[in-house]
């Protein structure tokens, strides 16, 4: 990483979002439930974390919103605290080629997703934690919160159960699992647990803080605690470089090159190895389900500050 002087990072955040609220929204935002049909398409906001704790922000980087698929990097986490090497039996770690909902591989692959960042993989993901935690929902939030350091994030609850009212396709994911036995909890279990972690709010600042393990071989900044071994963060790293971004995730690692995570809410996160974490938001959504202004803003972020783990 090019660490920067402070002030230079925030003008630098400042024109970027400036640039990004005059640009094309690039798409529309989700309109699979109307609790996401309704957020503000104008929000545009982005957040840096340094290691040390600094903090630059511009535009709404303190609005919250739902962080949607941001969260299958906490479950992944999760998950791999609680479980060895026999979880990359039930999930493999190759990218999909396929849209973030894609049913079709599942069939061919008998139950085994592509990734756990694809919806069928965070589910298995999911069942994982449902089976392994005696309320898999509490200890998420609280997972969550202590990463963030803000006690007050929490579930959307007009999300959470619209998600539930709407999400047939991820429950045909999760019962053509359960055909070939890579579900082990009930399915009504584990969508719920899927689409409370979907339908948690954070802000740029909580989501980029949140993260910082990842830049830093598994220790969290500020509290200096290790939420996983040097490893573990290694590998979720790579995860996040070949499929974080869905099916764009080549072209992300082509022009950008950091590990990053998309949500349907407009989120992104990039994890900048010993630097920091950036965070972007703006609900527009590109025809792979990316949010356009906030990769937008991310890829000039880094390619003015030549951030790059390809180097
Ligand atoms: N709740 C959404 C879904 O499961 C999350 C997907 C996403 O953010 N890409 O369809």
């Amino acid at each position: 990483g090019t660490p920067q002087q402070p002030k230079n990072c925030t003008s630098l955040l400042e024109e970027l979002v400036a640039e990004a609220r005059k640009a094309p929204p690039g798409g529309q935002v989700a309109d699979y439930i109307p609790a996401l049909a309704h957020v503000n398409a104008d929000a545009v906001g982005i957040a840096v974390v340094e290691l040390d704790g600094t903090v630059h922000t511009a535009g709404d980087a303190n609005e919250a919103f739902s962080i949607q698929s941001i969260s299958k990097i906490f479950g992944l986490a999760m998950a791999m605290n609680r479980m060895d090497d026999a979880l990359w039996e039930r999930v493999r770690m190759e990218p999909s080629g396929q849209a973030f909902n894609s049913i079709v591989q599942l069939e061919w692959e008998h139950g085994i997703p592509r990734n756990p960042f694809i919806n069928a993989g965070a589910l298995v993901v999911a069942d994982v934690l449902t089976s392994r935690y005696s309320s898999s929902k509490t200890a998420f939030v609280q997972y969550v919160r202590q990463l963030a350091n803000n006690e007050s994030i929490h579930a959307d609850h007009d999300v959470w159960e619209s998600e539930k009212e709407h999400g047939n396709r991820n429950a045909a994911l999760a019962y053509l699992m359960k055909s070939f036995g890579n579900i082990e909890s009930g399915v009504p279990e584990v969508l719920d647990h899927y689409f409370f972690q979907c339908s948690i709010a954070m802000n740029c600042v909580d989501l980029a803080r949140s993260l910082g393990f990842l830049a830093n071989k598994g220790i969290q900044p500020g509290t200096e605690q290790r939420i996983c071994d040097a490893r573990s963060a290694h590998r979720i790293n790579a995860l996040l470089s070949t499929s974080g971004m869905y099916d764009q995730s080549g072209e992300f690692a082509f022009t950008v090159g950091l590990p990053a995570k998309s949500g349907v809410g407009g989120g992104i996160v990039a994890v900048v190895p010993d630097y920091g974490v950036i965070c972007a938001w703006s609900p527009p959504l590109n025809r792979y389900g990316n949010p356009a202004r906030a990769v937008e803003m991310i890829t000039q972020f880094a390619l003015r500050l030549g951030l790059s783990v390809y180097h």
